[in-house]
Parts: structure tokens; C-alpha cells; sequence
């Protein structure tokens, strides 16, 4: 079953429920999936601990956080939502996965820990994940798929690529693909391909009149991101552009 709203989407198949707790391009994205085991928080932009307790998301149920990229508007927000747990006295370990080499990632994480190396009531722990790997998450099976994917600056044209991933989340007979931002890359239709749910970004209007480097390196265009998503038995379109 999906329900649209203007921020909010969610998703609820037969083991696994998705929450899209926000997505705007440049601005947040986060997502929350879980089953009754535990939860997933995909990114943690800007207000995701504001979002999660609006969303009455159970805090003490985050079995593990999973990045996609290090761009601010995925990432933002990790530091008040440790600031948060600590706070809580959470005592569990808290598992973080983020792309190998993503350095803002690694970077808030050891700046919180430094800042507090004798109080943290919770262990943090932290893995560099490659493409084309699997790891477990409240018995979740996640499987990492190389995406490409470069940031931009007004009036600098498109940068570097930087790590990014994007995700296959499975429980028992049922799989979610999460695209993270990315430009058409070949490995997208892979990711996506019969899954439950799609979750595809489709940060621009369309694809006419964009320079193609943009649309492969970059972002999708909603056109794109239907086409993809149309590979999955279901798809949600995010983090768009305010338009
Ligand atoms: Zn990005």
C-alpha cells in the first residue's frame, strides 16, 4: 500500500515498511525502513531528528544507519541525532555503514566521538562498505550497488565523482532498491530490476534540454527515474528539486 503525501510517503509491503520522513533535493533525505525486528535510517539530512520524533519513529529501534553519499543534504543532520541518543542514555551499539572513502561521514562521527570520549553511553561502530557487498541489519540483508554520482557548484560546473551507493534491502520474500542520487548509470536497472518497491530520485523536471553529463553523472530527470522505476513492481519518486 502507498500513501503520497506532500513530504511523507510511505510504503508498507508484508515484512518491510518504508517511511520517506523527507526528501527535497539540496535541502534533506531520509528514510526509514523496518520490520519487526528492528529499523534501517537511510541518510540523515538536515532535521531527521526532528522528522523521526514528529514521525513517532521508535529512536531505540535504529539498528543501524546506512549512508548513501556524503552530500550535505544527506548527512546533515547526524550529528544532533547522536547528540540525541546520547542524550537518551541509548545503550545499545549503534552500527553506521557509509560508502569507503566518504569523508564527511567519517568525519562528524569522529569529531562527535572525540568530543565526548568518556560519557557515550552507546558504542559506536563503523564500516567503509565497497560496492557489491552484503551485510545484515536487523536481519535485513543489504546489498550495496555502485551508483555515479557527482556534486556541482553554481558556476563551477560538475565536480568530482564521489563514493555513492545504492542499496537492496531484502527480508525473507520481499526487497526494496534505494537509488540514492545518481546519474543513469548502468548498474540502476540492476539494482531496481523486480523489486517491491523502488524508491528512484528524480531530482530534475525532465530530461530535454539537459546537458547529458548531467543526466549520467549526476541526477535523473523524472522521466528517467519512471522509466527505471517502471522495472520494480512498485516505485517512489524523490528528492525533486522544488519546482
Ligand atoms: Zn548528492
Amino acid at each position: 500500500m502507498k500513501n503520497e503525501g506532500e513530504n511523507i510517503q510511505s510504503w508498507q509491503g508484508k515484512q518491510i515498511k518504508v517511511n520517506i520522513l523527507y526528501s527535497r533535493a539540496g535541502v534533506a533525505q531520509h528514510i526509514w525502513v523496518s520490520n519487526d525486528n528492528g529499523s534501517i535510517l537511510i541518510d540523515t539530512g538536515d532535521g531527521v531528528l526532528r522528522d523521526l520524533l514528529s514521525n513517532k519513529c521508535d529512536l531505540n529501534k535504529i539498528s543501524g544507519i546506512v549512508f548513501t553519499h556524503g552530500h550535505f543534504d544527506h548527512v546533515g543532520g547526524l550529528h544532533s541525532l547522536l547528540g540525541f541518543l546520547r542524550m537518551i542514555g541509548r545503550n545499545q551499539t549503534l552500527r553506521i555503514f557509509a560508502p569507503k572513502g566518504c569523508k564527511e561521514i567519517f568525519s562528524i562521527l569522529n569529531n562527535f566521538i572525540k568530543c565526548y570520549p568518556n560519557t557515550m553511553p552507546f558504542k559506536i561502530t563503523r564500516k567503509e562498505i565497497q560496492p557489491q557487498k552484503v551485510f545484515q541489519i536487523a536481519g535485513m540483508s543489504v546489498e550495496s550497488y555502485p551508483v555515479v554520482h557527482c556534486g556541482g557548484i553554481k558556476g563551477s560546473g560538475i565536480l568530482d565523482q564521489i563514493p555513492a551507493l545504492g542499496y537492496r534491502i531484502s527480508y525473507k520474500d520481499e526487497s526494496i532498491a534505494i537509488s540514492g542520487d545518481t546519474g543513469n548509470c548502468p548498474s540502476l536497472k540492476e539494482l531496481v530490476k523486480d523489486a517491491d518497491l523502488a524508491i528512484i530520485e528524480a531530482t530534475l523536471e525532465k530530461s530535454e534540454g539537459v546537458d547529458k553529463e548531467l543526466l549520467e553523472k549526476v541526477h535523473l530527470s523524472e522521466d528517467l527515474a519512471k522509466e527505471i522505476g517502471k522495472l520494480a513492481k512498485d516505485f517512489i519518486l524523490v528528492h525533486r528539486e522544488r519546482r
